[in-house]
């Protein structure tokens, strides 16, 4: 049976909701298919209680189908045991845990990280607030002249000797899916630990984390046909051991007294307060009914959309493409000759076309490209054919409203 993305859209209450509306800004989040409602729903209205605290049977429910959920986000990832997966409330907050939690541990001054230019700022940010501020040195893998990453200078950044290395599966601005799998490789010859942000990669292709030999992986929920609110640290079980929790308090702790405290076992020792419970058990209704999709499908259709999309762009003098669509997996990323980003969506907008301009948090990205920012369109698995026809048919008459 080959892949329906009426079929799939089918699966989304959001598009009876907005009928005329054309949704392309799946990047920044997605919508979410009745199941995974449902779930949240009747965890609610049948399991709701906190978990692992209370020796009733309510509690019990509750803390068997959160840690169901650990159970099958590992097995998404093939991580090998369920401890290794880490509930945070999305991808900023894993970064935030994980990069405070090497700090002054696994890193040290003097130490190096070896980052890219187009990161996300979850990617950035905590770097410098964290390590940069206790004297680790930051390295940048810069682009080449068609904004892919230049390999050449990974490998020469590579001899500076990185202890972590850190990068973006897929790029959030360009949409550019980069060489995962010689990058590890090369890394891991270089003997750094390597730190993959999945959370525009994983909808794309989840990854196989034993197989790729991933010391962590981070992605959120909301970018997975997923709840917001919950996103996901799964490392290697060695590496978590020596995080330092960035947040103190219930749940985390073996034995506190006034003077002192010692940590819970893995993963709960990074887990403190009442976990999105809701949001984890969501989260693993999207995994399993998404892995119940025809995957090769979806990505095929994705694919044929973004290259008709990207063939009509070239027919459009006045458009100027930062992004290209034979490394992607489904963003356009635009500008519209001599005018401004942000007006170029308002009148998208009136159009009811739902795209994001600006620099999509990773400004250093656009200080590269030498704009101050563009227009993104974000493809899904419930993105049409007829959609992509009428967005085709409202970017020829754009340069008209200038
Ligand atoms: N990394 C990348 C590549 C992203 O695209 C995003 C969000 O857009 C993040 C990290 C941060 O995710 P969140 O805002 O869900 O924490």
């Amino acid at each position: 049976m080959t892949f329906s993305a009426e079929l799939f859209r089918a699966e989304f209450g959001y598009f009876r909701q907005h009928p005329d509306w054309i949704y392309l800004d799946n990047a920044a989040t997605m919508q979410k298919p009745a199941v995974v409602l449902e779930a949240i729903q009747q965890f609610y209205l049948t399991q709701n209680s906190n978990v692992h605290r209370s020796a009733h049977y309510l509690s019990q429910l509750a803390t068997q189908a959160f840690e169901q959920s650990r159970r099958t986000i590992a097995q998404f990832l093939n991580a090998g045991s369920s401890h290794q997966v880490i509930f945070q409330s999305g991808a900023t907050a894993a970064f935030n845990q994980l990069v405070f939690g090497l700090t002054g541990t696994v890193l040290n001054a003097g130490d190096r990280v070896l980052l890219t230019v187009l990161e996300h700022h979850a990617n950035l940010v905590p770097w410098q607030l964290h390590a940069k501020s206790a004297g680790i040195e930051l390295d940048f893998v810069p682009l080449d002249q068609q904004n892919r990453l230049d390999l050449d200078a990974y490998q020469r950044l590579l001899q500076r000797k990185p202890k972590v290395v850190s990068f973006a599966q897929v790029s959030n601005a360009l949409g550019h899916i980069q060489p995962m799998e010689p990058m590890i490789k090369l890394a891991k010859a270089a003997g750094a630990l390597v730190v993959v942000d999945g959370a525009q990669g994983v909808v794309w292709q989840q990854p196989d984390l034993q197989a790729l030999d991933i010391d962590a992986y981070i992605f959120s929920g909301h970018k997975l046909y997923g709840p917001t609110g919950i996103g996901v640290l799964c490392a290697k079980t060695a590496l978590l051991e020596q995080l330092k929790p960035l947040f103190g308090g219930g749940e985390m702790i073996q034995h506190v007294s006034l003077e002192t405290v010692s940590f819970a076992a893995l993963p709960y020792r990074l887990e403190a307060g009442t976990p999105n419970m809701a949001g984890a058990i969501g989260l693993a209704a999207a995994v399993n009914w998404l892995q119940q999709q025809d995957l090769d499908g979806l990505k095929l259709h994705k694919t044929q959309l973004l290259t008709e999309l990207y063939a009509a762009c070239m027919q459009i003098p006045q458009i100027e493409l930062l992004s290209q669509s034979n490394l992607n997996a489904g963003i356009l990323l635009f500008n519209l000759k001599n005018e401004h980003p942000a007006d170029v969506a308002e009148l998208l907008n009136q159009f009811k076309l739902a795209a994001r301009a600006g620099s999509h948090c990773a400004m250093p990205l656009f200080q590269h490209l030498n704009c101050n920012g563009a227009v993104r369109l974000s493809l899904a698995g419930y993105t049409t054919n007829a959609e992509i026809a009428q967005v085709i048919a409202i970017l020829k008459k754009l340069p008209e409203f200038f």
